[in-house]
């Protein structure tokens, strides 16, 4: 093998690993490598090149220059026999997208890690990992990765690639974890949990194989990995996730995980159930099978698609779906989360004024990098994905008598397309295919353009009713957080009261009708007017005491509620039935 790598713990509290790359044999006119600048799943320029410190290139025991040619590209003076590239990386990101290392543990994605020679992006690798030598201020670290294993010893893991981006795509955590593993469809699934919990392990473990025994059904049967790995770390307040070919890395909050004698399921593990689902079920819909342009993907600079809205929308809408599918949720505890998720679009006027084709291309400088204008200007290609396709699984079963889903589609895509990548038009052209009907019309008004989705006729279809009313203060028309007990103003709707009123964004609310009001009051005191009352708002900008007269406003209702129709005809029970359960 020509090209190894070795990456060692230097130092915990400096949040340094050091890397060595050696070559045998580099470009005898110079070798040039790079760094990515981005990690594959999350779209956004996060120069990681920026936390490359001390690097040097040595060949034969003799210094060889280094020029660097732009922020992530280096290239070496021409050498002739085999060149080492040596380089600390600062690791101090404790999001799923990066590189962390302290005294509790080390983690690292590829993408922050290991530089890539030019040239040898298809040549297989050998990787390194030295565990740390000072157990007694660590402890028993393990490793835990997806990584092709080698060799094993108690002071180092050798592992293996077969190229640069399988080097990239599997994440390692190295630290005291809590590993479990349990079978679907006699695979083997680990999972990782870093941190101080007290999780119940049983019910977790149970929740996991019906969740991953779904989505193996779903797609047929076949996985496109031979084992799969939950990296989770567990914090005091935290969430997130990132999707990799063999496994996925997550933050959760501790309360998000079921301890024992807990039986019931609160919201806050539903959502790490959803996130498992989501995170899990990329493993077909966007790792395997993705847009044609992400398969010789550029790390130097954006990729753009215009189908995140599929991938992500889509997968949006099964990880909630398979929650009921699986007798996780009940109906009414699947319709209540599904509710938020409709609230959450239709509270923003953003989903008038962009499309979630534009959504999904404009990620990188939008969606990635949202201000307190986003909700009016930007539509969320994973929240109104997910509606759009509950809308359009719902066409498709209705104009097709319930012969077809969208599961079909997107299993017949999985069977067909996995090799090849999706084109713009190719999920449109299965469908039509399927159905054998035209969705031009479709596609134009909500994928291409923003027309108004037709929800609660879909809901009505399958027996569910949709309703819209005011909320907190949605009427008002902004949004708060807390900031020393008073409320801070993080949004200000578009052609609300608060907006025509002239409130801002940094405002703090002081008073309301001449009398303090706490954060935990607003809601109360504003929600309790009608419209064509005033109201009297005192607030702070900028240290200075304000106050101003807001008329309310009629404005949409946009809190959403769903619960299943009484008495529901037998054709349209079995449609539900259906819809919820396949
Ligand atoms: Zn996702």
């Amino acid at each position: 093998m020509s090209l190894h790598y070795e990456i060692s713990i230097k130092s915990p509290h400096k949040h340094l690993f050091s890397v060595k790359l050696t070559l045998k044999e580099p470009n005898p006119l110079g070798q040039a490598f790079k760094l990515p600048n981005w990690i594959p799943g999350s779209y956004l320029i996060r120069d990681f090149s920026k936390h490359i410190v001390s690097i040097h290139a040595e060949s034969g025991g003799k210094d060889v220059p280094l020029r660097k040619t732009d922020k992530n590209n280096w290239i070496a003076h021409p050498c002739t026999h085999s060149i080492s590239i040596e380089y600390d990386v600062y690791a101090f990101d404790l999001s799923v997208r990066s590189a962390y290392l302290t005294n509790e543990r080390a983690f690292f994605n590829g993408t922050s890690v290991f530089l890539l020679p030019l040239g040898f992006e298809d040549e297989e690798c050998e990787l390194i990992i030295n565990l740390p030598s000072n157990k007694e201020v660590l402890g028993q670290w393990q490793c835990a990765t997806t990584m092709k294993p080698q060799k094993k010893s108690h002071s180092t893991e050798i592992y293996e690639a077969d190229n640069y981006n399988e080097l990239i795509d599997h994440p390692v955590e190295i630290s005291n974890f809590t590993l479990f593993e349990f079978e679907a469809n006699k695979i083997q699934h680990r999972m990782a949990l870093t941190g101080t919990h007290s999780t119940d392990i049983g019910r977790l473990s149970s929740d996991l194989t019906s969740i991953c025994q779904h989505h193996m059904d779903f797609f047929g049967g076949a996985t496109p990995f031979d084992n799969y790995l939950f990296l989770t770390l567990v914090r005091s307040h935290g969430y997130g996730g990132l999707e990799h070919k063999k496994s996925t890395s997550l933050i959760c909050s501790r309360s998000d995980l079921p301890v024992k004698g807990m039986t019931s399921i609160g919201a806050d593990y539903t959502k790490f159930l959803a996130l498992c689902s989501h995170e899990y079920f990329h493993a077909w819909w966007i790792k395997a099978i993705k847009p044609a342009n992400f398969i010789n993907l550029d790390y130097d600079r954006e990729n753009y698609t215009e189908q995140l809205w599929i991938f992500e929308g889509f997968t949006s809408y099964y990880d909630e779906l398979s929650l009921l599918r699986t007798n996780i949720l009940t109906p009414d505890q699947y319709l209540s989360l599904f509710s938020k998720n409709v609230t959450k679009v239709q509270k923003s006027s953003g989903r008038m004024k962009q499309s979630i084709a534009e959504s999904s291309f404009d990620a990188w400088t939008k969606f990635y990098q949202q201000d307190e204008n986003a909700p009016n200007s930007i539509v969320s290609y994973y929240s109104k994905g997910a509606l759009l396709a509950f809308v359009l699984d719902i066409d498709i079963r209705r104009n097709t008598d319930g012969d077809v889903s969208l599961d079909d589609i997107i299993k017949y895509i999985w069977e067909n397309y996995k090799f090849d990548g999706l084109e713009d038009d190719t999920v449109k052209l299965v469908i039509e295919e399927l159905t054998m009907l035209d969705y031009s019309d479709f596609f134009n008004s909500y994928v291409y353009g923003v027309k108004e989705l037709p929800l609660s006729d879909s809901f009505h279809y399958v027996g569910v009713e949709c309703t819209f009313k005011h909320s907190g203060l949605s009427s008002f028309g902004i949004s708060t957080k807390e900031s020393n007990g008073s409320s801070i103003v993080t949004h200000v709707f578009d052609s609300t009261s608060s907006q025509l009123g002239g409130l801002y964004v940094g405002d703090i609310i002081v008073t309301i009708d001449k009398l303090k009001v706490d954060f935990k009051d607003l809601e109360d005191c504003v929600g309790s007017k009608s419209v064509g009352d005033t109201i009297a708002v005192g607030f702070l900008r900028d240290d200075t005491l304000g106050e101003m007269i807001i008329k309310i406003i009629e404005t949409d209702k946009t809190f959403c509620e769903l619960s299943i129709q009484d008495k529901l005809d037998p054709e349209t029970k079995n449609r539900q039935r259906r819809w919820f359960y396949r």
